[in-house]
């Protein structure tokens, strides 16, 4: 890895943008983003957060493999992951790596902030790259979900990732 997030981070004052290496980043306030789900009506809601977890496992996805091709390969990725995510502002974020089965501790989570007290768990773009993460290390298709979510008032979120069940 060449540095960190942080270190990587660079500012285009003339085109007005961020990056890391190619890719484009922006910063957006977490009640803004969140606001957009808490203004659908519910089943609309848990069709866009699902949306929002698969953009994120493809675009993160793609940035987890860009890590991996600067020597983040295996565990090791995980920990580069975990060190980007708090760098992101996504909160302090927690692996563990189990017999098919990984499990993700993240405490602060600004979406679950950005949401407020929720009947459901918030943190889709956290399943997507959780899932598109340990889809890489575990060299298999895997499914994330989030088990507890800060909104729902849980101490903090917590996620697991096993074995896509496969299609007949
Ligand atoms: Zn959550």
């Amino acid at each position: 890895m060449s540095g960190s997030f942080k270190e990587r981070l660079s500012f285009d004052s003339a085109t007005g943008a961020l990056f890391d290496q190619s890719r484009r980043y922006m910063m957006i306030r977490p009640d803004a983003l969140m606001g957009i789900f808490k203004r659908l009506p519910p089943d609309q809601r848990m069709a866009a957060l699902q949306a929002f977890a698969e953009s994120i496992a493809e675009q993160g996805g793609d940035s987890a493999r860009a890590y991996v091709d600067m020597g983040g390969t295996g565990s090791k990725l995980l920990d580069v992951i975990a060190a980007t995510a708090p760098e992101l502002g996504w909160g302090i974020w927690q692996f563990n790596i189990g017999m098919d089965r990984f499990t993700l501790s993240v405490r602060n989570s600004p979406f679950a902030a950005g949401f407020g007290p929720s009947d459901h768990p918030v943190c889709a773009p956290i399943i997507g790259m959780f899932g598109a993460v340990t889809s890489i290390v575990a060299g298999k298709p895997m499914q994330a979900r989030e088990i507890a979510c800060a909104a729902m008032g849980a101490e903090y979120c917590q996620f697991e990732s096993t074995p896509r069940a496969s299609t007949p």
